[in-house]
């Protein structure tokens, strides 16, 4: 295990020569993730384990773990959202090996260009980032959702109303 993840990578040259890589990256450093979360504050711990699997297979194995904030949908205030990730891509070069790739693996498309950290763990993330992020068992939320509860209310009796309605304008 290297304690060092640099820049960028030649992911299909390591994972050939089989290489297990940890660092740690800012999160004010994942540009594309940083609109999704609430603080730029922190980072995330990322191991990467290239190599070849018996199949010939040349793959990246990776973790990510750390902390991130983002903003609760019900009352706007951050949220923490513990990252705990795993995940297992099949470097492929083109349409045809990623049509071939065995189930297990996701697809990373490797080109001429060595890959960016920063960007295969901003996909990651992505991926694992809730649509609606709500805070659970937070009494400053639930108080929210209280002050909504009556206008709940008034929309399950609208049918009635409506109904009513429609008797009354009926010959
Ligand atoms: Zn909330």
């Amino acid at each position: 295990m290297i304690d060092h993840l640099p820049e960028r990578l030649d992911l299909l040259a390591t994972a050939g020569a089989g290489r297990s890589l940890r660092g740690s990256v800012p999160l004010a450093r994942l540009e594309r993730v940083l609109p999704a979360l609430a603080s730029s504050d922190g980072e995330l711990q990322v191991e990467f384990e290239l190599g070849r699997d018996p199949g010939g297979i040349y793959y990246l194995a990776g973790a990510i773990q750390g902390d991130v904030a983002v903003n609760c949908q019900r009352c706007l205030e951050p949220v923490k959202q513990t990252l705990d990730l795993t995940f297992r891509l099949g470097l492929v070069k083109d349409e045809a090996e990623m049509a071939a790739l065995p189930e297990h693996y996701e697809a990373l498309l490797v080109t001429a260009e060595p890959a960016r950290v920063v960007d295969i763990v901003s996909d990651e993330v992505l991926l694992a980032l809730p649509l609606v992020p709500l805070h659970e068992n937070d009494s400053r939320c639930q108080g929210v959702l209280k002050e909504y509860q009556p206008q709940a209310d008034a929309v399950r009796e609208s049918p009635f109303a409506i109904l009513a309605g429609l008797k009354q304008k009926q010959p």
